[in-house]
């Protein structure tokens, strides 16, 4: 198995199949862990599976932001509801979760972007979002009197950030405490299937029978779907991210302008990332896609560079099997944990706009560097929804590069889903038909 992303070592999750429970979870990043989590909570006999490790894949490797500025409308009530989600967790867990509202800021150059701020803040509002738009002086009061040409800002107070590798670990403990079953190094080849229905899963361990099953596979969800005749217009983008050392200077306060993206770490260092500069590594699916993205990528909101053909063994890779008989060996067991390298030298230019806002901080080496890739959707919001064609599986995927924050309120809405019952919100945004009932895309806000 490849390396663990900086998490425990051996893995802590192990465990003989059972036979049969209520619900089946593939994939235990933070969607199917807090899945997991509030189905056993209301009482299901639950099992997560997990082809690599809890949280291995963008679950850990994410900035841990979680956040309510910049949000789809439809996201915040939601959001809303995870920021409380979150405090609770944090709580469950000795706050140990690395948890603290220390804010967002989006920094501005000009009055252009200072519009869609505005624009953003005027539709939130109704809502009762804390946001607030910034002038140059409040940027510098509130951030550590940074050197930049920022005119202003956009700025929530109450959003949060946490620790990603590790809060959601404990929120896997949280989950088997609660009587939920993690099983790590078990990728689930496909679904059994019996008179039209979901009867349970098929894993490289074996059998598992079941009547719900819930897909929270990120960047593999696309494939497995394919396998049983679903198409999703889901594809994956790289996104670099680096730690540096321990630093004084900045205040202790997530914010992003268009050359990076920084969160104040529990170690006194800060994650950094090159902002919405992203990697596409070219492969027939994105090839196939492309048509869904070309408007996302005219619109300009987002740095986008096409790279050569997506590394072997990747979900997009030329090679990669699109179907494939259960009793083989599947793409997600020749790729336990989805790492791709991290871009060097976009490290090093996001750490120099760093420096350059915080010259104190020009000190500061660069601890680690990784990369992860982000499942992204046209529109920018994500499918969580059941599967009409399949009567039994519920998907949650095409987290967009904001499934962490919200994880576990949408975890929360899984587990009701899966039960029947009301969900409390009108999921009609996120249902999976919309790119196939001849909806017009209608894309996130771009602020
Ligand atoms: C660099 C980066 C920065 C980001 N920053 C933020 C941020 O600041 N705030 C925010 O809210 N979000 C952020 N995100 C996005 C966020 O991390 C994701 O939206 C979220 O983690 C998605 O969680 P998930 O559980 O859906 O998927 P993942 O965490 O990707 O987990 C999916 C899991 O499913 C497993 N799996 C797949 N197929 C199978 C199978 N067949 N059998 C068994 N297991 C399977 C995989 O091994 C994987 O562990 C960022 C992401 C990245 C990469």
């Amino acid at each position: 198995m490849t390396k663990p992303f900086r998490l425990p070592d051996p893995a802590p999750y192990r465990g003989a199949l059972p036979d049969a429970v209520d619900l089946a979870i593939i994939g235990g990043g933070i969607i199917g862990i807090t899945t997991a989590l509030y189905a056993a909570r209301a009482g299901l006999s639950v099992v997560v599976l997990e082809k690599g490790r809890v949280a291995a894949e963008q679950s850990s490797r994410n900035w841990g932001w979680i956040r309510m500025q910049g949000r789809d409308f439809d996201e915040i009530p939601i959001m809303q509801e995870a920021q409380q989600l979150w405090q609770d967790l944090d709580t469950d867990s000795n706050g140990a979760m690395g948890l603290r509202s220390c804010g967002v800021t989006y920094l501005a150059r000009d009055a252009a972007k200072m519009d869609l701020y505005r624009d953003w803040l005027e539709k939130a509002k109704p809502y009762g979002v804390s946001s607030q738009i910034l002038d140059r002086a409040q940027i510098d009061q509130m951030l550590g009197t940074p050197k930049g040409d920022w005119i202003g800002g956009l700025n929530t107070p109450t959003d949060m950030k946490a620790e990603p590798d590790v809060a959601v670990p404990l929120m896997g403990d949280l989950a088997r405490d609660a009587g939920a079953q993690i099983i790590e190094g078990c990728a689930v080849r496909g679904l059994d299937m019996v008179a039209g229905k979901v009867a349970g899963v098929v894993t490289e361990a074996g059998k598992i029978a079941c009547d719900q099953v819930v897909l929270a596979g990120g960047a593999w969800s696309p494939l497995f779907l394919r396998q049983h005749g679903i198409s999703i217009p889901q594809t994956s983008v790289r996104n670099t991210a680096c730690a540096t050392s321990p630093v004084s200077g900045p205040e202790m306060t997530c914010a992003v302008d268009p050359d990076f993206a920084m969160r104040p770490r529990e170690d006194g260092g800060f994650t950094l990332a090159p902002s919405t500069d992203t990697d596409v590594y070219i492969g027939p699916d994105v090839i196939r896609l492309m048509r869904w993205y070309l408007p996302f990528v005219f619109s300009g909101g987002f740095k986008v560079s096409l790279r050569p053909p997506a590394p072997k063994h990747f979900p997009d890779a030329l090679f990669t099997a699109r179907r494939w008989n259960d009793a083989n060996e599947t793409p997600f067991e020749r790729m336990r944990i989805l790492s791709p390298k991290p871009d060097m030298k976009k490290v090093a230019a996001t750490v120099k706009a760093f420096n350059r806002a915080w010259p104190d901080t020009a000190e500061a080496t660069v601890a680690d560097a990784w990369a992860g890739m982000i499942d992204v959707l046209p529109d920018v919001v994500p499918v969580v929804d059941r599967v009409e064609k399949l009567p039994g599986l519920t998907v949650a995927t095409g987290m967009c590069g904001h499934g962490f924050g919200i994880g576990p309120a949408f975890g929360r809405i899984l587990a009701d889903m899966v039960q029947g019952r009301d969900v409390g919100y009108d999921m009609t945004r996120f249902r999976l038909s919309r790119f196939s009932d001849g909806s017009p895309m209608v894309p996130g806000p771009n602020v």
